[in-house]
């Protein structure tokens, strides 16, 4: 048996991290055991050949969220208002929009009037099953889908109202130097605070009885604490029996039931840097479309989703989600960047071979098949609610579980750290 401590946290993402800061300054020893090499788990920063760094996970912040903003300060970093207008590209031709299609007042009206949640397929079919809006339903769907990394025949309707009745597209700011500074002053924190972390030390099985958890690593290690906190993903924890996944001795099925009826889905991110800003430079405009103010694209190709990081900065990410990035997953790098150098070239009316030309630095961040997270963000689905409330109690005050997830603000880096806070708290009440 190895190390005691007061309390085992599983997972060194924001939350675990969180966690682990505030808990060690109140005094309480703290062991965080974490898969990965590093700090971080889902924000994780690209470098390679780009000429800064770029995003694997995280790097909106998706309106005025105070935990997120209040350590980004604290961590020297500035963020800023998401610059650039939203257009969507059909048949080569784009067009600006104002995020929706035609129906859309219609759409948001009929949410509004809904009484029961129910999954966003099934308000569709109820409310917009007619001919006519066929094209109404596949721009909802390829939304929904692809912001909210959902299935919509799992997605709850009314989250769905909750999100496009608020303004937090309009209202993304992007951080300079993403999040990897607020990673980093957490876990300068926890440091300082007496923290122990165990990197590459992947945990297998939780043995547990009330007021005591023996964690067996993939190593063999064996770490003893009187509690534990995990942290880990949606993903991990509903992969039973799967590599990189956590058995439970006694089992715990309520727990694992209510996770599985939360939704969870893949994303496939794409960064892509440029030699030039060919969609606002004249000498392209023979050849690519220009979109000088460009922000947002969203096109029906495969790689759907475009983002500009600012404008006039050479730099383009792409986004697949939902059923999309449930198919894509199964892909190699290679074959997701040819697809991707396809989309952009359909999207801006061009060639691959321009876009080819220009490429200096791309990286594919394939989160469906990413060990240690499985999956991208959690969605609501109608049974969340209540799902969230069986996870959310404490395991005989000595399992308790926390992560982005059990949030608030769903599929964010503040909830992770919202919840994670309200678990800490949990835990010296005792
Ligand atoms: C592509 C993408 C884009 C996103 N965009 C945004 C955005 O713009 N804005 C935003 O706010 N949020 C965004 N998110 C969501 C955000 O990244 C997450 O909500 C947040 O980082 C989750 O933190 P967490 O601590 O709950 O989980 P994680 O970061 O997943 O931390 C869990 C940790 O557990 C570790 N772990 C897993 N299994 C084991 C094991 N068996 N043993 C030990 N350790 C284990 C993992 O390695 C990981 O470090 C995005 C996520 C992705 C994937």
């Amino acid at each position: 048996m190895e190390h005691t401590t007061d309390i085992i946290i599983i997972g060194a993402g924001a939350a675990g991290l969180y966690a682990a800061m505030e808990l060690s300054a109140k005094g309480k020893k703290v062991t965080v055991l974490e898969a990965r090499e590093k700090t971080g788990g889902r924000i994780r920063s690209i470098t390679g050949n780009f000429s800064k760094a770029m995003d694997a996970g995280p790097e909106f912040i998706h309106g005025d969220l105070p935990i997120t903003k209040s350590l980004l300060k604290k961590a020297g970093s500035k963020f800023y208002k998401h610059k650039g207008e939203f257009y969507r590209s059909r048949n080569g031709k784009i067009v600006e929009t104002d995020e929706m299609t035609e129906g859309w007042d219609r759409l948001m009206k009929e949410l509004k009037g809904l009484k029961k949640d129910m999954t966003l397929v099934q308000f569709l079919d109820e409310h917009f099953g007619d001919e006519k809006d066929k094209e109404l339903r596949r721009e909802v769907i390829g939304l929904a889908e692809g912001f909210d990394a959902a299935d919509a025949n799992r997605i709850s309707a009314f989250a769905v109202r909750n999100e496009w009745g608020g303004d937090t597209i309009d209202d993304s700011y992007q951080i300079e130097g993403g999040y990897t500074p607020l990673v980093d002053y957490l876990t300068a924190e926890c440091r300082k605070n007496g923290c122990t972390f165990h990197f590459k030390t992947e945990v297998k099985k939780i043995k547990w009885q009330k007021g005591r958890v023996e964690i067996i690593c993939m190593s063999g290690q064996v770490f003893e604490a009187p509690k534990v906190m995990i942290t880990v993903s949606l993903g991990v924890l509903i992969s039973e029996n799967e590599t990189c996944s956590i058995a439970f001795s006694p089992a715990i099925p309520a727990k694992i039931t209510a996770a599985k009826q939360m939704g969870f889905g893949p994303i496939v991110k794409i960064n892509f840097e440029f030699s030039t800003v060919f969609w606002n430079d004249a000498n392209f405009k023979n050849s690519v479309i220009q979109i000088p103010d460009l922000g947002f694209l969203n096109s029906e190709n495969e790689i759907p989703v475009w983002w500009t990081r600012a404008p006039d900065q050479p730099f383009l990410v792409g986004w697949a989600g939902g059923s999309n990035a449930e198919k894509l997953k199964q892909l190699s790098d290679d074959v997701l960047l040819k697809k991707a150098i396809a989309s952009i070239a359909a999207a801006m009316n061009t060639t691959e071979t321009i876009i080819n030309e220009q490429l200096t630095a791309h990286a594919i961040s394939n989160w469906g098949n990413d060990p240690f997270t499985k999956g991208a963000y959690s969605y609501d689905t109608p049974e969340t609610g209540e799902a969230k409330k069986i996870l959310s109690e404490p395991l005989e005050d000595t399992i308790f579980f926390a992560g982005e997830a059990l949030g608030d603000h769903t599929g964010t880096v503040e909830a992770a750290m919202e919840n994670a806070k309200q678990v800490v708290k949990k835990v010296l009440s005792l």
